[in-house]
């Protein structure tokens, strides 16, 4: 009898298996696609940073093309780094548009979010060696001044840039809690429901398909109504009656029509 139970047992099992491994493989490919498909979907997103960049870089080598160079620590060669990698981000940034635009497989789209990733990783050890040069720069500010503030500005942006994340966890730790405020009083605004006194106030009728004209159900039970059935019709609309029992129950939940959702206050039974 045992060995029957246990043969049964892993028959299930062997069954079950794949079924949960594929649950796991699809939950997986999901949870994927979406990372991937909200990291680089949004096209108008790209098209900003793109101009942003483009914007950044016209304006560093317009600079660097008029500043001395001539510094203690090789802040030039920061500054060509970091035009170098700006460069190559607008190079994936535009790359990514196309992909997006021309609908490329799902393969090139994480290639070139690896790509991005290692020149993002380029860019912090690049900005690391720049602070580095800037702090150990002695009397940069004299000797090239113009030179010194471009690279000042690119460790600010460099700073700003890698801190995103952090600002934006920030605004989310300060914002989730408004929000779920604003939503709890919403909710409870609207689930508000009907006082006793209210519910008393509508008066049953009995059920008859010639005066009763609009929906052959109740809309809260889904059962048809039967000639003779003590009905409720709510102020606002004739055609919005439902079972007494089940009209007490729902407005004993929330104060409003389950049809149009319209308020049922004092007001509109008087
Ligand atoms: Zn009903
Ligand atoms: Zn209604």
């Amino acid at each position: 009898m045992e060995e029957n139970s246990n043969e049964v047992d892993i028959r299930n099992v062997s069954e079950i298996t794949p079924l949960v491994n594929d649950t796991r493989r699809e939950f997986r490919n999901a949870i994927g696609e979406a990372v991937y498909v909200s990291y680089i979907s949004s096209n108008s997103f790209i098209f900003i940073l793109f101009t942003l960049c483009s914007a950044k870089l016209i304006t560093c080598v317009t600079i660097f093309h008029y500043a001395k160079t001539d510094t203690d620590t090789p802040l030039n060669a920061f500054i060509i780094g970091n035009l170098i990698i700006d460069a190559l981000f607008m190079l994936i940034l535009g790359l990514k548009y196309l992909s997006n635009e021309f609908d490329c497989s799902m393969t090139v789209k994480k290639n070139l979010l690896i790509v991005h990733s290692i020149v993002g990783l380029g860019y912090f050890i690049w900005l690391v060696i720049g602070n580095y040069w800037f702090y150990t720069c002695d009397g940069c500010f004299d000797d090239a001044p113009l030179l010194t503030w471009l690279a000042f500005s690119l460790i600010f942006l460099g700073y700003m840039y890698f801190c995103m994340p952090v600002f934006l966890c920030i605004g989310m730790c300060i914002c989730f809690p408004i929000t779920l405020v604003v939503l709890l009083l919403l909710k409870v605004k609207v689930q508000k429901h009907a006082s006793e006194s209210l519910i008393n106030k509508l008066k049953s009728q009995n059920f008859s398909p010639e005066n009763h004209i609009g929906e052959t159900a109740c809309t809260i039970c889904s059962y048809e109504f039967v000639e003779g059935d003590s009905i409720i019709v709510l102020p606002c609309d004739s055609r919005h009656f439902f079972h007494e029992t089940c009209c007490k129950q729902w407005l004993r939940i929330k104060s409003a029509c389950p049809y149009c959702r319209k308020q049922i206050t004092e007001d509109n039974i008087n």
